[in-house]
């Protein structure tokens, strides 16, 4: 196995093995590209090095001294040498770029001779000291894990004791003083000097640099970032080149263009006579990248061509260090820069309009969840890094970011915010009563629960942050507290919560807010324009009705038409119905929510304007609409004129032991005809109501949880019979259809008998996933999370399709639904449906449309386009 690669033996493809950093520099130097020579040490060979002991084998190292050899040739330098000194950096670079978060050596082959070798050669012995102090510094901390701030320590007592104000202002004897001063600091602190055999350093920085991928903030990064742990970094020797030696040097960063705004127009800043990573670490302010011009202006028109070059190479913006060692210019580094997404959206945008790529190739470029920058505040990165952290245990429910003060009621919550305060309601886990508490809410926090939890599917709704089955929290609603492992929390304390990263925090954050532009509009409009899935939203209210359909929604996929039921009159009524015991009376509480329901669907279709509502018949079971507190029991027996007494024996005969399994969904319709009829004549009135006056409807009437085709085909006929009547009745032409949703396993098998009867299905993978995994949506929050971090799960199969089992059915269903009915209308409504890596999987199956929340829809409409682009790449 070749383990070792010069760099004009490689190229850009080859980042499995050289990295990112390594397969650019091989890139830049087949472009011809002034780049410091020499060879990168594969990822492979770290691999090697972490999972055997972590000892270099002999073959690597007899690779190393060869390409040494090989660049001491090519340069006419000399590593260890007594003239034409070779000296050389060593720096991490993964196959993905984790910035800053691995380790680096630079000045490697420094020693007590070789540095008076490059003081004389140079005639700058404070130059050369400062390399040699440089490589002591970093040497210790990185190959040794000596503490860094020691040496900065010694360092500033000098500066002190000669009033220098920078470190180029210490003079070579000085900086003498410095060394022997690190020399002594090794001695006291690892026991040993520094190494003064020059290979020996190579090999050490080698191991160190390897051993750098487990560091923990490399660990860190990559479990945030989603980067895979068996992957190692390549390791990139260079010779080194020197913006430290004088004023005709310097070194800088660059972007091709504003990583923040997306201008077109050089980004980035340099600092005369500096090395590395002096402009980054903030020692003096760096000048400006334009003000290179004045200072160089022929090295500023060179950077200039190189850098339209190598945008023109990568078709991308790129991120550039380079330096200037004694006015000749050099690029040590290019990769694609990271960027915000107004950034990232201007950026794509501009390039198509540049003619470097394509409209399909900008869509590839943009990140689904970039999108959430646009529509939701987040905490400013500098105040976060600042913030003290309460918990980093819950599940990221809803983008966005809260601030605001502790309550632990809806109640609370409404009459807090009505008085003019921000609040955090944060609760164990949240029921449909909690409606309008949330509402009002900053952010929704809650201690049980799961991605598909009530907290979490109403907050993504609102487009509100939350955070759910965050489980070291010990919430007491009673007392007012939350006991966290660090400390405690009180009604009114000051909190800030992370939709996104689902973490917690103490006191305020400051937030920021982007607005969308006009490439958000031309993206969005090419994602539509591509994409063979339509996207569609779950709402119920006008106003996320409308937020969807400003953001692109072609109709609605899911109307809970339980979140109608709710409001304090509807809520009456429907009381009335489930507990009184004559047939009369019950009728007579349905007529009542007819009217109110006719109200609702008839707001739908008129904000709808022609587009396809699918809407929901009552899923849920019927306790979930009874009082449970003994308080409320006394109100509501109150209201519908019964003893509590009573009212708590019909709540005992409702209570089920598993309701999630048991009298909901279409069985309500099966054992209560007249609900399920009254629903749909609702819908039926208000169609016809808007063809009347001229107006488009295209309603869809989904009948959910159905495991028989008996159950579908006794409802449909039903609701057909009455429906078709009144449409005869009132003589006009109006199209709707009755179909299924997919939530249980067996209607996935039995999928071609439905698809007999139904003119469409929806997947709930919500359901679905649930009845599947066995795992309760509600209550997998307490497991889930450790399943995820032991590897028995790779992700949460509520918040990314499992494609083994769930996705499994999905297919089988589809197949056999089209089969047995080529014209059947599929699509999904689960939670599933807003994430991006279930969309290319219910795009590759052939689905119609994706529906979830409202302001999940820009980035379904995103990753519908790429996930149809990726197909036809195949
Ligand atoms: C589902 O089960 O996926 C679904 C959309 O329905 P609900 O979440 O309302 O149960
Ligand atoms: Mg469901």
């Amino acid at each position: 196995m070749q383990r070792v690669y010069a760099f004009n033996e490689g190229t850009a493809q080859m980042k499995d093995i050289l990295g990112g950093k390594g397969a650019n520099l091989a890139e830049m130097t087949r472009l011809g590209l002034p780049v410091p020579k020499g060879f990168t040490i594969s990822a492979k060979a770290c691999l090697e090095f972490l999972n055997h002991g972590e000892v270099l084998l002999d073959e690597l190292k007899a690779e190393i001294d060869q390409y040494i050899q090989q660049l001491e040739q090519d340069t006419g330098k000399k590593f260890d040498g007594a003239e034409n000194l070779l000296l050389v950096s060593v720096r991490s670079g993964a196959k993905i770029s984790m910035p800053g978060m691995m380790d680096t050596i630079l000045n490697v082959g420094l020693n007590d001779h070789t540095v008076e070798t490059l003081a004389q050669e140079t005639q700058d012995y404070r130059f050369a000291y400062d390399c040699y102090r440089r490589l002591l510094q970093m040497y210790g901390n990185v190959v040794f894990g000596m503490d860094g701030s020691k040496f900065e320590r010694i360092l500033d007592q000098h500066k002190k004791a000669a009033h220098a104000r920078y470190d180029s202002d210490l003079t070579a004897d000085q900086l003498k003083a410095v060394i022997a001063d690190y020399k002594e600091l090794y001695l006291k602190e690892i026991d040993q000097p520094f190494p003064q055999n020059v290979t020996d350093q190579i090999y050490e920085a080698v191991k160190a640099v390897f051993r750098s991928w487990n560091n923990d903030r490399a660990k860190y990064y990559r479990k945030l970032n989603e980067i895979p742990n068996d992957m190692g970094t390549a390791v990139n020797i260079q010779e080194m080149v020197f913006g430290n030696r004088g004023e005709s040097s310097g070194t800088g960063v660059l972007f091709t263009r504003n990583p923040a705004t997306g201008e077109h127009k050089l980004f980035g800043e340099y600092l005369v006579n500096a090395q590395g990573e002096d402009v980054v670490a903030g020692i003096r302010t760096p000048s400006s990248i334009q003000k290179l011009a004045e200072d160089f202006p022929e090295i500023y028109t060179l950077l200039n061509e190189l850098v339209y070059k190598l945008e023109h190479h990568y078709k991308d913006m790129q991120d550039i260090e380079f330096t200037i060692e004694e006015g000749q210019l050099y690029i040590l580094q290019t990769r694609n820069g990271k960027r915000t997404a107004k950034s990232a959206f201007k950026v794509a945008v501009d390039l198509v309009k540049e003619g470097v790529i394509t409209k399909e190739e900008a869509l590839m470029r943009i990140e689904p969840s970039a999108v959430n920058q646009w529509l939701h505040p987040t905490f400013d990165s500098e105040s976060l890094a600042q913030a003290e952290l309460i918990s980093n245990h819950g599940l990221p429910a809803s983008p966005g970011s809260g601030t605001g003060q502790v309550v632990f009621t809806a109640k609370v919550a409404k009459e807090w915010a009505e008085a003019g305060k921000k609040v955090i309601l944060v609760r164990q886990e949240t029921s449909p009563e909690d409606i309008e508490g949330m509402n009002l809410a900053q952010a929704i926090v809650t201690s049980h629960g799961g991605m598909t939890s009530h907290a979490a599917v109403v907050a993504r709704g609102m487009g509100k942050s939350c955070v759910v089955g965050v489980d070291d929290l010990e919430i007491s609603e009673e007392n007012k507290t939350v006991i966290y492992p660090g400390g405690e929390l009180h009604e009114g304390d000051l909190i800030s919560v992370d939709g996104s990263s689902g973490k917690l925090y103490r006191g305020e954050i400051k937030q920021s807010f982007t607005s969308t532009d006009e490439s958000y509009a031309t993206i969005m409009e090419w994602a539509e324009e591509v994409s063979e899935l339509k996207v569609r939203m779950n709402a119920e209210t006008l106003p996320d009705i409308q937020t969807g359909l400003a953001f692109g929604a072609v109709g609605i996929g899911l109307t809970r038409t339980e979140h109608m039921f709710f409001k304090a009159e509807r809520l009456k009524e429907f009381r009335s119905f489930i507990l009184s015991q004559k047939e009369e009376e019950r009728q007579a509480a349905l007529d009542r929510i007819q009217a109110y329901q006719e109200e609702d669907f008839e707001k739908i279709f008129r904000a709808l304007d022609g587009f396809p509502a699918n809407i929901r018949l009552l899923d849920p079971p019927l306790h979930e609409f009874l009082p449970a507190k003994d308080q409320d029991i006394e109100l509501v027996a109150g209201q519908q004129g019964i003893s509590a007494q009573e009212l708590k024996s019909r709540i005992h005969n409702l209570k089920e032991v598993n309701p999630m399994l048991g009298h909901r969904g279409c069985r309500l319709g099966m054992t209560f005809p007249n609900l399920y009829l009254m629903q749909a004549r609702a819908i039926m009135t208000s169609a016809i109501k808007l063809v009347q006056e001229g107006l488009e409807v295209s309603p869809e009437i989904m009948i959910p949880l159905v495991s028989t085709q008996k159950e579908l085909a006794i409802l449909k006929e039903k609701i057909v019979a009455e429906l078709d009547q009144m449409i005869q009745e009132a003589g006009v032409e109006l199209a709707y259809t009755v179909g299924t949703m997919i939530e249980i396993p067996r209607a996935c098998f039995i999928a071609d008998d439905l698809a007999q009867i139904g003119q469409f299905f929806s997947f709930g993978t919500n359901d679905l996933t649930q009845m599947t995994y066995g795992f309760s949506r509600d209550d997998a929050g307490k497991f889930i999370n450790q399943y995820i971090e032991n590897g028995v799960l790779e992700t949460d199969p509520f918040q990314t399709i499992d494609l083994a089992g769930v996705g499994e059915l999905v297919r089988i269903a589809v197949e056999k639904g089209r089969q047995a009915n080529p014209n059947l209308k599929i699509g999904v409504c689960g939670e599933l449906g807003g994430d991006p890596k279930s969309i290319m999987f219910f795009n590759q199956v052939g689905l119609d449309y994706v529906s979830c929340s409202p302001f999940r829809v820009p980035i379904a409409k995103i990753a519908a386009a790429q996930a149809t682009i990726r197909k036809q790449e195949k």
